[in-house]
């Protein structure tokens, strides 16, 4: 039924996708996206950078997206950077989404920029990153792992944040970043979002996060300031040009 490679009709939510210069495949989605249409979202995203040098998941149109979603968004992230293929979330400043995927931490595991052209700069950035780790198996393995554990508890985040009784305690998995870790936190909705806001890990009583996970969430942390930082400076530029015509970039 969704044997073509530029739109899907689903349920709540619609998919289209537009291959851009450099061979950079964008995969925009409109509406709402869920359990219902996450698979379908995963084989799209699938079929979509098979032929591209990178991919960008434009997001600014998507009014909903779940847990499921955050899952097909961070094996999207995992599969493309074992190809050398970036993957780069596109997120409009101040929607829900932006805020769901702040909460859970996403865009640790996954860079975000907030129009077109400045993930296709994140674009170039990663690739230039990936290449420059290219034997770095181990590391991304690991990433991948504390990914899995980050996007599992941004999913009893969601269950928590359902319940009635936002004073109760749910179990958060530790994210310490070592495989055989099997701690679990006790934490309430507000002590979960107050962790994630600080950008610190989930953490149980004396573990310490891996190392190579700590530097890698830095780096991610510090590319994403320096894009916010970049927008800002460019926003302020054309307050001061307002008046000045000038082309559009
Ligand atoms: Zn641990």
């Amino acid at each position: 039924m969704h044997g073509s490679s530029l739109g899907s009709e689903f349920r709540d939510g619609v998919i289209s996708v537009v291959t851009e210069a450099g061979g950079i495949v964008v995969v925009c989605l409109e509406g709402e996206f869920d359990l219902a249409n996450a698979p379908a979202l995963a084989d799209q995203i699938e079929r979509a950078y098979k032929d591209g040098t990178g991919l960008i998941i434009d997001l600014s149109d998507a009014t909903f997206i779940d847990s499921t979603v955050i899952h097909v968004l961070i094996s999207a992230s995992k599969v493309g950077t074992a190809a050398g293929k970036p993957v780069v979330l596109q997120v409009a400043p101040s929607t829900n989404v932006e805020r769901a995927i702040e909460v859970v931490g996403l865009e640790r595991v996954v860079p975000a920029a907030p129009d077109r052209q400045q993930a296709r700069q994140l674009i170039e950035e990663r690739r230039g990153a990936l290449e420059a780790r290219r034997d770095g198996g181990a590391d991304d393995r690991l990433a991948a792992h504390h990914a899995v554990r980050t996007a599992a508890n941004s999913y009893i985040f969601d269950a928590a944040t359902q319940s009635i009784g936002h004073d109760m305690s749910w179990e958060f998995f530790c994210e310490c970043g070592d495989p055989n870790c099997r701690a679990r936190i006790e934490l309430t909705v507000h002590g979960y979002e107050r962790i994630r806001k600080s950008r610190r890990p989930i953490l149980a009583r004396g573990h310490q996060q891996d190392q190579k996970v700590r530097s890698r969430a830095l780096r991610d942390d510090a590319r994403a300031l320096l894009v916010q930082a970049q927008h800002q400076s460019r926003r302020a530029k054309k307050n001061v040009d307002r008046d000045e015509p000038h082309s559009t970039p």
